[in-house]
Order: C-alpha cells, then structure tokens, then sequence
C-alpha cells in the first residue's frame, strides 16, 4: 500500500491531506514539526513526502537536506505560501520533486500527490531494469572469467585465429609448446608471429581450415611431438570465422610407438630375406623343375606359397609404414601432373581389374595444374585405394578414378559399386591393422595398412582423405591435395 508522510505545523491542513489522500486509499500519517517529521522517517520507509516548507523549529529545507542523506529515492511534494515561491524553487534545486502551494483545492493535491506517485513507480521499474542489467553483466563477466581462468590453466594449447589469420585467443601451453619467446600479440597475423620452420606446415594448415573441414596433424618442435587439432569456427549460417587449434604433447606416446615400429621393423626386416626365399624355391618346386610333382603335392604347395605371399605383403606393408612413420617420406618433392601418376597406376592394376571382369576407368578434367609431390608416394596411395577397390568388388563390377579441380585442392575420387563399409566399421578403416570382419571380406586377403599408409602420406602432403561407403552400395574414396599456390590463382 501507498504510505504518505504529511509534515506541516498547521493542523488543519495536516487534517485535510488526512481526509483527502485518505480517500485514494493511501495510507497517510502526519508530523507536526520537522523533529517529528525526521524521526518517523527513520522509523518507516515512506513512499512520499509533503513537505511544509515554513516551520518553526527546523524548517522544511533542513528537513529536505537530512531526508536526502536519509532515503535519496524519497520523492519529496513542498507545500508553500503564497509569499515562498522562490523558496520551492529552491528546494527543487536541492532536490524536491514537486511543490504545491498554499491554499490548494482537494483535486489539486490529488493530481500532485498522483503525478508524483506514477514517477515513484516509473522510478521503481527503472531501478528494478537497471538492477537486472547490472546482474545479467556481472553473470557475463564471471562466466568470461570463468573460461578464461579454464583456458589459461589448460594443459593443451589453444589457438584462435580469426578467418583472417590473426591471433584472437592463445594460452600460455601454446606459447611453451611453441617454444614462442613471447606471447603472440593478439591482432597479429598468426605467420607474422610464428617463424620456427617446424611450424610452417602448420600455420599452413591453420590458413587452410578456412576452406575445409577439421584435421589433425603431427607437428615436431624441438624434442617435442605435438597433436594439433585444427577446427573451423562455423557462425550459425554456416560461415567459416576462424579456426581454433588445439595442441597436444604426444611425445611419450610418440617415443613408445617408435619402440614398437622399431621392433616391427627389425623383425620384418630379418622375416623378409628367407620368407623371399622361401617363395622362390617353393615356386622352383612347383614349375617342376626339381622333377616331377603330383597333384596333391602341387596343391599343398601351392597354397604354401600362397600363404607365404600374404605374409610377404605383410612385411613389405610394415616395412613401409615403418618408413613412413620414421619421416622417410615425401622426400623427393616434384611438381608434377596427377594425371601421369593416375595412369601408371591403371596401367598396372588393368590386369588386375580384367581378371575380376571389373571395368576400371579413369577421367580427367581438362585442366589439371600440377601438384607438388613425391610422385613415388603417390602412386602408392592410389595403387592402395584402386586395388581395395577391385578387391572389393564383386565380379562384373567397376572401379572409376576421376580427378578435378575443387577450390583451392585437387581432388582425386576412386569410387566402386562393391561391398562397402558399414557406418560402424568406416571411422575406423585407416586404423593401423583394421580389417571389417563379415561373410562378404572372411576371403579376402590383406593386412589392415593399406588404409593406413594412404592417410599418412596424403597427410605428409598436407592433404585429407574422406570416405563415404553404404554396404551394397560401393565406396567413395577422395584425396584431396592442396595446389601450388600459382595454381590457385589460375583456378
Ligand atoms: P586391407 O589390406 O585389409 O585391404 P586396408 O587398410 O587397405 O587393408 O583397408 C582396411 C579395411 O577397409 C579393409 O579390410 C576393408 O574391409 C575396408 N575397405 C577398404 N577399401 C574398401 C573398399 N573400396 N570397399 C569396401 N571395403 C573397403
């Protein structure tokens, strides 16, 4: 309910506010001197005060001075004579909300006492806003704060850049991790502030994220090995922003996984020699020409030699992963055409191919700029997915290579109407030794790194690889490797 403070000496005009505001439904209590006044003040919070300002004892500007170090939001109606004009204006200025003089009519009071009312409520939403504002900020600055103080303690690095490439947010594990002297200043450009040539590649990668999709890369600095996730940061229409990156120290596990690749490669290396031979005096045996053989013993022979093969393939996949995991490849970068590589690559699996009555084609679109690779490398990567390819496709079927321009990559696509990959097993095909276990792959043969050795040296080229497969469908397998920076231009 509304409370009403009346001060005034006068009794009869204390009664008369009394009965009129009364009416309104307000709640009004009366002083009769400002000592009094003040002292119910104190006692209550009053939504409004009429104030006389002619008293005796304290007048009504004292009282209106203390009441404003009392209760500031107190809105304040003085009540004067005819002769105190100048005095209400004066007592505005010192901070009265209105005045009314005396003597007043009923609704006169009424209108002033209503008018000042309807400001103390406007005063009170505004308040009330600016309450919720203020809390709404403070939230946003703690939660702020709060991820910041996350970030900073991060043990992974992390990098923001904006679609620009420069610097927007950055931790201090990046900087160590980075072996950064000092911070990189934010509103940099992101290669303006990173020199170290280990760290090319990968502000390379960062700059790229701008046209594709996530990637994870290995960089090296120093003695360190380090897991960069790069993402881009997509608006909700979908616009590419910036990318954040996210490094991780992998150095132990790096050292451990050498200590395995080591011991694999050491103990391919001895099998290969006498398994080698061993094919080749089986194969002696089986061409007769140590004498002649029965059918019996050429069959058990030859599926010895068949099996022999397989364990070869095995060893010459390891020894080759094992090359490429110890840096031993991209080594001899050329730029070159795609299209040489794609067509070595048909013309050895063609016989391949027509054994299995699969056409394989190959199409190329008319320009094709040229790609700076180890052409070596390549060619194995394609050998790898064009001959999974036939592997795995039923008889009569196809296997079609189509290589072309897509922004700012090359994009190769070696697509079959095979078996496929179902959607659990296809996230982990380039995992070392996988191999999808069904009715339709218990016959085919093959080691689980063919996949594997694709996606490392298309990656040592700072390319992707993406899989799309249905069983009963096919596969679609696309490369895509990043042009000469010339070519970009022409593209
Ligand atoms: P593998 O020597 O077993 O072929 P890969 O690493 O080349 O090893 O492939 C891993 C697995 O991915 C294969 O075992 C196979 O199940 C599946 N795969 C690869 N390519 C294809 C394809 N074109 N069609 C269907 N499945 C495929």
């Amino acid at each position: 309910m509304v409370s009403i403070l009346v001060v005034d000496d006068e009794k009869i005009m204390r009664d008369g506010c009394v009965r009129i505001l009364g009416k309104e439904g307000w709640a009004v209590q009366t002083a009769a001197s400002g000592e009094e006044g003040l002292r119910l003040l104190r006692e209550d919070p009053f939504d409004l005060l009429l104030l006389d300002l002619k008293m005796p004892g304290l007048s009504g500007m004292e009282v209106l001075q203390q009441v404003k170090d009392l209760h500031s939001h107190l809105l304040v109606v003085v009540i004067t004579g005819y002769a105190t004009v100048e005095t209400a204006v004066e007592a505005m200025k010192a901070g009265a909300y209105d005045f009314i003089s005396k003597p007043f009519l009923p609704d006169q009071l009424r209108i002033v006492v209503h008018r000042a009312l309807e400001k103390k409520a406007l005063q009170r939403e505004a308040d009330i806003l600016r309450q919720e504002r203020e809390k709404g900020l403070r939230e946003i600055a703690g939660e702020k704060s709060k991820i910041k103080t996350i970030i900073h303690c991060m043990a992974d690095g992390v990098l923001v850049t904006d679609h620009e490439g420069h610097v927007v947010l950055h931790n201090p594990a990046l900087v160590r991790m980075c072996k950064m002297e000092t911070p990189p200043p934010l509103g940099e450009l992101l290669k303006d502030c990173i020199r170290d040539v280990c760290l090319k590649d990968f502000v390379e990668r960062i700059r790229q994220i701008r046209e594709g999709s996530s990637v994870s890369q290995e960089v090296v600095v120093g003695e360190l090995t380090l897991m960069a996730q790069i993402a881009p940061v997509r608006s909700e229409e979908g616009e590419i922003l910036g990318a954040v990156t996210v490094l991780r120290d992998i150095s132990m596990l790096k050292a451990m996984d050498q200590m395995k690749s080591d011991f694999v490669a050491m103990v391919s290396h001895e099998l290969r020699a006498p398994l080698s031979s061993v094919e080749q005096q089986l194969s002696v045996i089986l061409a007769g020409i140590l004498g002649e053989i029965n059918l019996r013993q050429k069959e058990m022979l030859g599926r010895a030699k068949e099996r022999t093969h397989a364990l070869l393939t095995l060893i010459n996949d390891l020894l080759d992963l094992s090359k490429i995991e110890a840096g031993f490849v991209v080594q001899h970068k050329e730029s070159a055409p795609i299209s040489g590589v794609l067509k070595r690559v048909v013309e050895i699996l063609t016989p391949q191919a027509e054994a299995k009555n699969i056409s394989l084609t190959l199409q190329l679109s008319d320009v094709l700029p040229n790609v700076t690779m180890d052409t070596g490398n390549m060619e194995e990567v394609f050998m790898n997915l064009v001959s999974n390819g036939i592997k795995y496709t039923s008889e009569g079927g196809s296997v079609d290579l189509f290589a072309r321009v897509q922004g700012s990559h090359l994009c190769v696509e070696v697509s079959d109407n095979g078996i496929g990959v179902s959607a659990e097993d296809l996230h982990r095909i380039f995992d070392k030794f996988y191999r999808v276990k069904n009715a339709q792959t218990r016959k085919i043969t093959g080691t689980g790194l063919g996949l594997p050795i694709v996606k490392r040296i298309v990656e040592a080229h700072l390319g992707t690889v993406e899989v799309e497969s249905q069983p009963g469908v096919g596969s679609r397998f696309r490369v895509y490797l990043p042009l000469e920076p010339s070519a970009k231009g022409e593209a």
